[in-house]
């Protein structure tokens, strides 16, 4: 038996925590049911820019949702590029759970929502079209360089959350989270783990924000923003997903606890791993959170600022990242 626990990205994750802990164990539910209930919880938050519902849209001012879950190498789905339902994470679920297949991205995705039931939304909100607007007034240059390339870089944090509508942060994100680097992204990433041992994670983002239409970055890509093998542990990043794509940033960590490390040392070599091949910016971010099968777990940062929610039954409280490669 280990003692049920559950761990999610950011202080939104406190939320998310609240969601899903009542779904972690007992006949209602189970540690698939409480990452999907968290992760939900989060989409559905459309004061929240970067995941779900009012999410910072694409440069062509498109939101797209990208969300995966994991219970093992053998069970997973993902859904990427999903722009007319508010619950990527549920579609991923239902992949997983229906279909032979592990992701479906864009028309197809959604055509499969849609003959499972569930109801499409208008993903935009009036704040995040004003944003766009604003950010595209802002620079020209990006929007006619929409379909080539990401240059220059969003820039968002040069110019305040919302790409230049100065509206203020929301007065629950800390301090440490309106640092640069932690604003223009953050997915919500949730791993859990009942009292019988078992974990389950899934992840949800809107991406970047400004991405070029019709990117995805780690987060729906099993082994890159999540991975879950029960015999070594689990493993969800959040931030600038390129720079975890390169090295299958969640892959490895878990890869290194099957080979003896603790969830300190795995999260530490990614993060090292991921600094020691790009050329690291300034708004560059990654955070991963690290759960081994008897429960410890750690988490890790390139920057500062990433914080981790954690739920246990004595404890309900945001922790910093313990470490980070970057002061
Ligand atoms: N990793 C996500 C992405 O690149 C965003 C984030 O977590 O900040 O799409």
């Amino acid at each position: 038996m280990t003692r049920p626990i559950l761990l999610s990205t950011w202080s939104f994750g406190m939320q998310a925590n609240e969601a899903g802990w009542p779904r972690l164990g007992g006949p209602d539910g189970s540690p698939l049911d409480a990452v999907e209930a968290a992760c939900r919880r989060i989409e559905s938050d459309a004061g929240n820019r970067t995941v779900g519902k009012g999410g910072y849209p694409d440069r062509s001012g498109q939101v797209s949702l990208d969300a995966a879950v994991m219970l093992s190498p053998a069970r997973c789905g993902a859904a990427a590029y999903v722009r007319r339902f508010e619950h990527p994470v549920t579609i991923a679920r239902l992949v997983m759970e229906k279909t032979p297949h592990v992701m479906l991205v864009g028309d197809g995705a959604e055509r499969f929502a849609k003959l499972h039931g569930l109801t499409p939304a208008d993903l935009s909100t009036e704040p995040s079209r004003e944003g766009w607007r604003r950010w595209i007034e802002e620079h020209p240059e990006a929007a006619a360089d929409n379909e080539r390339g990401y240059l220059p870089p969003a820039n968002v944090e040069q110019i305040g959350l919302d790409g230049g509508t100065s509206a203020p942060p929301h007065p629950a994100v800390p301090p440490q989270e309106r640092l640069p680097h932690n604003r223009t992204h953050d997915t919500v990433g949730v791993l859990a783990q009942d009292a019988a041992g078992v974990p389950a994670g899934a992840c949800s983002t809107s991406g970047m924000a400004y991405k070029v239409p019709g990117r995805v970055g780690d987060s729906p890509i099993i082994g890159h923003g999540l991975y879950v093998d029960p015999p070594a542990g689990a493993a969800v990043a959040t931030g600038t997903g390129e720079l975890v794509m390169g090295v299958c940033g969640s892959f490895l960590a878990v890869e290194r606890m099957r080979h003896g490390a603790t969830p300190a040392e795995a999260a530490e070599h990614v993060i090292r791993r991921i600094d020691a091949s790009y050329a690291i910016r300034p708004e560059h971010q990654v955070g991963l959170i690290v759960l081994a099968p008897d429960g410890t777990w750690a988490a890790a940062a390139l920057r500062p600022g990433f914080s981790v929610a954690v739920r246990t039954p004595d404890r309900d409280e945001l922790v910093p990242a313990g470490w980070v490669r970057h002061p």
